[in-house]
């Protein structure tokens, strides 16, 4: 989805402001948003296309990464089993790094009344989500002298953890 710009409403959902982004004049291209679950979706297609580059990747789900021994290239999982490869990228995220969770439960009362003075059509979809309403916390982390190590390589929040306004 092409992104155009952003519009500012008051609670009685009267348009207030539109300011449109000027990513074309600026970077000459247009802003595009996708959702995360397509681009999820394109990528374990390239990754697994049988006439793709390569062996197409075995994708293995509910595989805990315990220890990964960098020059080496061995990563243990929970499990016990052992993978070996000529580089492992690491995309573990950003709560890793930090050492402790980002997130915790939250409630919609508390959410409800935080909002209160919003019309209902923007508070609407919060009702949608019953009692599945995690708070999610805004953090800085401090910035890592290095991406990569003996055969590991950092990518994503891992590597360089965004904010989610800067999303
Ligand atoms: C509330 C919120 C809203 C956001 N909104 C946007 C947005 O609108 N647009 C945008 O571009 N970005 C947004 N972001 C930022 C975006 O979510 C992250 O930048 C992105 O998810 C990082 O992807 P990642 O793959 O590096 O890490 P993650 O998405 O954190 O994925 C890491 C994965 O590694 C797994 N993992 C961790 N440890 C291990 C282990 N030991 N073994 C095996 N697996 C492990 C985790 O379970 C997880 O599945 C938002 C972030 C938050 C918190």
């Amino acid at each position: 989805m092409r992104e155009e710009g952003s519009n500012m409403y008051s609670i009685e959902g009267k348009l207030q402001r539109s300011i449109p982004l000027a990513s074309k004049t600026e970077c000459d291209a247009d802003r595009m948003v996708y959702h995360r679950r397509d681009i999820h979706d394109t990528l374990k297609e390239y990754a697994t296309r049988v006439n793709g580059f390569g062996e197409p990747a075995e994708i293995l789900t509910s595989s805990c990464v315990l220890v990964c021994d960098l020059d080496a290239g061995i990563v243990t999982l929970k499990d016990g089993s052992m993978i070996e490869g000529d580089v492992i990228i690491g995309a573990d995220g950003a709560e890793v790094e930090a050492g402790h969770s980002w997130t915790s439960k939250g409630d919609l009362e508390t959410l409800l009344e935080e909002y209160k003075d919003f019309p209902a059509w923007a508070t609407g979809p919060f009702r949608l989500a019953k009692d599945d309403i995690g708070l999610r916390k805004l953090r800085n982390t401090k910035p890592l002298e290095m991406w990569h190590r003996g055969r590991v390589i950092f990518i994503g929040d891992a590597a360089h953890a965004m904010l989610p306004t800067q999303g």
